[in-house]
This record gives structure tokens, C-alpha cells and sequence, in this order.
């Protein structure tokens, strides 16, 4: 009934709006108090609205897109177990494309590649659109009994008598006992409120993507999975011409998932080309075109991912009535291999709304109360992974890593796989690989022991 009556609420607002611009948060004509409200309807805002809206609490999420997911982007792949701790057994109805069974790791030199591959018949992740799963999210929010309003961008936390009272959007202002901060990575908000400095490029890295549609049938074929199947595959060096980040390959049901990821300090300095035409270079890769030569780009897009870890996490995450979780906070793992963004997101957005509750249990939202956020965060696994596994930062400061690594790797199969004569041995083929790249034994030798560590 209730519910029914928060659909039948949503529908007039979007009436409302479409009929008496300029648009705002029209929410202010039903009810302009709540006891939350979240401001994005990414991972991170869908899953704190939900366990608040399970919770009881009166939960406003405000989004910016004309839909949940419309405004993100991302590479393709999912770990199923942060959100599982959060969805239970609901998370099988997520549109889930394919359970990832096979990793593939490669090292591009011109047209040549090495790589590594792992094949398994478990999987912990998966792959999907963002769009979709933000949908399903939101969803999920939406049943447990928050609102969601979409095409509103807030533009301002409102702060006063030392905490956040709610939050505004043009001449609109509406309230709340708790506001939380899931606007992803480019946090204007969180600037506005002085909690955070403009991003720095150091700080972020640039992602391109498109999508091609190729049929379930030939991506089975071609990348040699069975049914529901799917892959990972990350690629590095002369793919990003070097610069340091990365390729990556997801399939989906139907369709594949191409991109790059640059880091944006270096991109500004080192790029040469548009950064779509990277994306094309990579479509037409001697190596890579076939498996994809016949499909059709579905879509395109762009998006930055933060890159520093903590060095980019806010003073504070818990102010009085207010909190900051996602893309928001700087809590993304890259470490080369993987990505770890969206369930990050959403396991952090799910502390938020744990801490919330039980801050509310002991009295109130204050900063005092709210604090245990903060402490969650550092006793999980994501702030662990975040402090720990610092490899990649070390790696763009080390961007002969980017180049040498790639040229040993490919180097050394070329000269050991490629004979003409004689058979080459594979300790002269590495060696002969090791100072074309421009790399000593000892350097080389400090170079993996660090990434080692690092990773
Ligand atoms: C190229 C690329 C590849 C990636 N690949 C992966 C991957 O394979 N796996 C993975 O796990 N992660 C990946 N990520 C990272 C992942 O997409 C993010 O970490 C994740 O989406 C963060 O979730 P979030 O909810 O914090 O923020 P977002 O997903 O960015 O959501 C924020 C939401 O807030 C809304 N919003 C922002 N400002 C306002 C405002 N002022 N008012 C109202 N609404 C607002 C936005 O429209 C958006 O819907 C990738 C990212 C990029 C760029």
C-alpha cells in the first residue's frame, strides 16, 4: 500500500515536472523532511536507500540522470560476494549476463602479444551493464520503500549550526535528519562543502568504453566459453601506447565490452591521439579484430575512476547528519588486474546505512554517533585491500613499467617462439629481450620484487 502510494507519489512529481519547468526538487510539495536523504542512485546510494528503506527510515534518493545507471560508465565486471552480503539470494535476480570463469592478463608490443590465462569452473564475479544493475538497485530501494526521484541535481549540501540539514537544488531546498553523499567520483558537493579539493589529475584516471554487439552464439565461439560463461581479459602497454593504465575486454550475454583506462596525470602529458581513437586502435588490433570484426557498436562513452586510494579519501566521512560513501570517498581498488569499483561502492554504501542505524539507535545522526562508520570502513575488507595493495600507485609513478615490462614480456616469447635457424634458448631469448627493453638485471630484478610486494 505503501509502496503504492510512493509509486503513485514519484508519477506525479514526474508530471509535475514535466508540465511546470524549470525543474527542481519538487519533492518540497509532498513532504520537504525526511529522516535520509542520499544524493545519487549509484551503487553506493542504492544500496544504503535500501537497507535504510528496510530499516523504516522515510529514505529520498534524488538523481541527477534521467534513470539510475544513465550517467555512469563502467568496464563490465562485478564481485558477487560484497553485494550478496547485502541483496542474500535476491542478488540471482540481478541482470547478471555471464559468471566470469576465465582471466586473461596480456602484455602488448605493436601488433604482438603475450598473455596469461586462467580457466575455472568457479566464479566469484560477473558481468553486466552498470545501467542495468543500477536499475536493479535502485529497484531493490524502491521496494524496501525509499523514493526515488530522478533528473534532479542537487547543487548544494546545505550546512548550518555546525551540521547538514538537507539539501538543494535550484530555488528548492528540502530536509533531512541525515544526508549521505554517494555522488560518485565527481564530487562537486563534497567540494562545496570544503571537504575536499578540486580533483587532481594525479588523483583519477580516464576511462573510454564502447559496447559491440556480436550475438551469444559467436562470443561463445570466438572466446571459446560455454553458456553463460564469461571473460575477463586486461591488457597493458603498447595497447595504452604505453601510458600507464590499460585495456580491458569483458564479454557480456550478447555483446562485448572494450575500453581503456589511462591515468589521467600521465594522459594530459603523453597522449597523442583522441582518446576514441585509442579506443578504435584497440578495436582494430591485428591481434583482437577478428574475435569482434563483424559486430556492431551499440554505444560509447566516457567516465573518470578515482586512482589514489586513500591519498584521496576525505579528511572525514561522518560529519554531523552526514555521511560519504563510493566513488565519493575514493574507495576503488585498481590493481592492475582488476578492478574493484562498483561493489565497493555499493559494500560501502551499506556500511553508511549500517553505521546510520545504529548511530540512530543511540540517540541521533551526530558526528559522534556517525563515527563508527569510519571504523567499519578501516575493519573491512575494503579499506584493508586499499592500504595494503598500493602497487598501482607505485606503477604510475614508474611508468618505464608500463614500457618494459610489456617489451621484455612480448620480447622474450618473440625470440624464443620465432626461430629461423637456430633454436634459440629461453635464458638468451630473455636476456637479449631484457637490454632491448633498456632494462639491467638488478633493476629488473627491484622492479619485480616491488610489484611483488606492492601487489
Ligand atoms: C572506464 C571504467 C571502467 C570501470 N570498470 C569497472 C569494473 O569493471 N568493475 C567495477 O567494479 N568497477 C569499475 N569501474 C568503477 C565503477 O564504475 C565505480 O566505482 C562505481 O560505479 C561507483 O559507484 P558510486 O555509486 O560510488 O558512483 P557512481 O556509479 O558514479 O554513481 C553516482 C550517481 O550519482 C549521481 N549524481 C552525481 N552527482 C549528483 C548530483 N549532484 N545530484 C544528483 N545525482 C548526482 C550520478 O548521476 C550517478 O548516478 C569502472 C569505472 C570506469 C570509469
Amino acid at each position: 500500500m505503501y509502496l503504492n502510494y510512493l509509486h503513485w507519489v514519484e508519477k506525479s512529481i514526474y508530471i509535475y515536472k514535466k508540465l511546470i519547468p524549470p525543474c527542481g526538487v519538487y519533492v518540497l510539495d509532498v513532504k520537504n523532511k525526511w529522516d535520509v536523504i542520499i544524493v545519487g542512485a549509484g551503487p553506493a546510494g542504492s544500496a544504503a536507500g535500501y537497507m535504510l528503506a528496510k530499516k523504516g527510515f522515510n529514505v529520498l534518493i534524488l538523481e541527477r540522470g534521467r534513470q539510475p545507471g544513465y550517467k555512469e560508465l563502467f568496464g563490465g565486471r562485478v564481485y558477487a560476494e560484497p553485494l550478496r552480503e547485502i541483496y542474500g539470494n535476491d542478488l540471482e535476480k540481478a541482470p547478471i549476463h555471464r559468471w566470469v570463469k576465465r582471466e586473461k592478463l596480456s602484455f602488448v608490443d605493436g601488433s604482438k602479444l603475450v598473455s596469461i590465462e586462467y580457466q575455472s569452473d568457479t566464479s566469484t564475479s560477473f558481468t553486466t551493464y552498470l545501467p542495468q544493475l543500477a536499475r536493479w538497485m535502485a529497484d531493490k530501494a524502491g521496494e524496501a520503500g525509499a523514493l526515488l526521484v530522478e533528473e534532479v541535481t542537487v547543487d548544494r549540501i546545505i550546512y548550518k549550526d555546525g551540521k547538514v540539514i538537507g539539501v538543494g537544488s535550484g530555488s528548492d531546498e528540502v530536509y533531512a535528519d541525515l544526508v549521505i553523499d554517494a555522488e560518485g567520483v565527481n564530487r562537486l558537493l563534497l567540494e562545496g562543502l570544503g571537504l575536499v579539493v578540486k580533483l587532481q589529475p594525479e588523483q583519477v584516471a580516464v576511462g573510454a568504453k564502447e559496447t559491440i554487439k556480436l550475438g551469444e552464439d559467436k562470443i561463445n565461439e570466438r572466446f571459446g566459453l560455454n553458456k553463460e560463461e564469461g571473460m575477463a581479459w586486461l591488457l597493458m602497454g603498447g595497447i595504452t601506447d604505453y601510458i600507464p593504465g590499460g585495456a580491458f575486454i569483458y564479454t557480456n550475454k550478447d555483446s562485448v565490452s572494450i575500453g581503456l583506462v589511462l591515468h589521467l596525470g600521465h594522459a594530459i602529458k603523453e597522449v597523442k591521439d583522441h582518446i576514441s581513437q585509442m579506443v578504435e586502435k584497440l578495436r582494430l588490433h591485428p591481434q583482437l579484430r577478428n574475435l569482434w570484426i563483424d559486430g556492431d557498436i551499440m554505444e560509447y562513452g566516457g567516465h573518470l575512476t578515482p586512482e589514489a586510494g586513500p591519498a584521496m579519501m576525505p579528511k572525514k566521512l561522518a560529519l554531523n547528519g552526514f555521511l560519504i560513501t563510493g566513488d565519493a570517498g575514493g574507495l576503488l581498488l585498481n590493481v592492475g588486474y582488476t578492478i574493484r569499483g562498483v561493489d565497493f561502492a555499493a559494500y560501502t554504501g551499506y556500511l553508511a546505512a549500517k553505521a546510520a542505524i545504529e548511530a540512530h539507535d543511540k540517540g541521533g545522526f551526530t558526528e559522534q554517533n556517525l563515527k563508527a562508520y569510519e571504523s567499519m570502513l578501516k575493519n573491512s575488507f575494503v579499506y584493508k585491500d586499499l592500504t595494503r595493495l598500493t602497487g598501482m600507485q607505485d606503477l604510475y609513478n614508474d611508468p618505464g613499467m608500463f614500457k618494459a615490462l610489456p617489451k621484455l614480456a612480448v620480447g622474450t616469447a618473440a625470440n624464443v617462439f620465432e626461430i629461423d635457424l637456430e633454436t634459440p634458448g629461453v635464458w638468451n631469448s630473455f636476456n637479449k629481450a631484457r637490454r632491448n627493453a633498456g632494462l639491467g638485471l638488478l633493476s629488473l630484478a627491484w622492479k619485480g620484487y616491488r610489484l611483488m610486494k606492492k601487489m
